[in-house]
């Protein structure tokens, strides 16, 4: 009903004297910055709490956001920002006083599961990525297998069979793709994974991905969980947590989770000194509020262990901490669930639960098999940039 009132309130104003304008988020554009940009109070930042100041860091370069504008007066009525994975976005509106306000309300959209279907021509990346215009999707595919498809071993006429969903707000898409699962054929034999939980796993539940990470800290409190968009009931609003916090002295040093190629050295918002480090088959870290960076630079090869940084309280922070943040193609996902020493099965009910998840995915492919079902239409290609970490 909320979510229906503000679009309302949206929708009134559009027919009086307003007019929304489009943007996309820019390059390390500062939220803090764009406020003052935009001659908005910076209150609206510094009142925040820590966990909702990070959040407001986790907006993505390149995402497209509204301003609704009073003609009249020149001045912004309101902002919606969605922010990257966490089906919240950040809304700006005026309160009955006529004062900026800002809370985070849950996204409302919609998701669409799609299938392709397509038998390789020239290669199957190359193929997805012309068939749907996303690249995402193609480098989706590749890493949902974790290396353990020789994609160059494809032959003419394998077939490769996506099953993905996308969300879809105002008429659009937004957010990234997800691969539910993905049949890939080597010489007429199918491989086929499964999405579950954050990870992919093959039809017996084993995991695919042989990428783990190793604790940033040395054993420390953690003093914040990673959490998707949920409704805190004490406070009374939204709140999502991208990353987990590691309380931790100013000064302990920080090591790469996982090995890799640093990809960022510098101050990112309100992460403060910030690294990031990519990892290969779409997985990158993050690690935010550094006090001062080990002898590193962008580019530079990294192993797993290697101490990169010093904990410390730079950006939003209220004390020394380690905010440490995953991606697996730019998603967030929870660290916790890769953080761990061997590759998981799964067992007991879990895997009572993921081999019907798998039913699910089989049931609808062949549905869509049955009736002949038609590939989907090409995403359009503003919303396909590639933005790298
Ligand atoms: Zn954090």
């Amino acid at each position: 009903m909320k979510k229906l009132l503000v679009l309302c309130i949206f929708c009134l104003q559009v027919f009086a004297v307003s007019s929304i304008e489009e943007r996309e988020w820019a390059k390390n554009e500062f939220f803090l910055t764009f406020l003052e940009n935009n001659n908005l109070p910076l209150s609206l930042y510094w009142n925040l709490d820590p966990q909702d100041r990070e959040l407001a860091s986790e907006i993505k370069e390149g995402e497209r956001f509204q301003i609704l504008w009073d003609n009249n007066t020149n001045t912004i009525e309101q902002v919606l920002i969605p922010i990257n994975g966490s089906d919240l976005q950040l809304h700006i509106y005026k309160n009955l006083q006529g004062e900026y306000t800002l809370t985070y309300s849950p996204i409302s959209y919609e998701t669409q599961t799609r299938i392709l279907r397509l038998n390789v021509q020239n290669s199957a990346y190359q193929d997805v990525e012309q068939a749907t215009g996303s690249t995402p999707l193609a480098r989706a595919m590749r890493n949902a297998f974790g290396g353990s498809v020789d994609f160059k071993a494809m032959q003419k006429g394998d077939e490769v069979i996506l099953v993905y969903e996308r969300k879809e707000r105002m008429g659009e898409r937004f957010g990234d793709i997800l691969i539910k699962m993905a049949s890939v054929e080597v010489n007429k034999k199918a491989r086929k994974v499964y999405f579950y939980k954050d990870s992919f796993y093959d039809s017996k539940g084993k995991e695919m991905e042989s990428f783990l990470l190793t604790s940033p800290v040395n054993a420390t409190r953690i003093s914040s969980y990673f959490t998707r968009a949920r409704y805190h009931p004490i406070l009374k609003r939204y709140r999502a947590h991208l990353g987990v916090d590691y309380a931790a002295p100013t000064g302990t040093p920080v090591r790469s989770a996982g090995a890799g190629v640093v990809s960022f050295v510098g101050t990112k918002g309100g992460y403060g000194k910030t690294v990031q480090v990519q990892h290969g088959s779409g997985y990158s870290t993050l690690y935010a509020h550094l006090s001062r960076f080990a002898a590193i630079k962008k580019g530079q090869k990294v192993s797993q262990g290697q101490t990169i940084a010093y904990v410390g309280s730079t950006g939003m922070s209220t004390g020394p901490h380690l905010h440490f943040g995953l991606y697996l193609n730019n998603q967030a996902i929870n660290p916790l669930s890769v953080v761990k020493i061997t590759k998981s099965e799964l067992k007991g009910k879990d895997k009572q639960d993921f081999q019907n998840v798998i039913l699910e995915y089989e049931k609808e492919l062949q549905s869509f098999i049955d009736s002949n079902g038609t590939n989907p239409p090409k995403e359009p290609p503003r919303f396909e940039r590639y933005v790298e970490f």
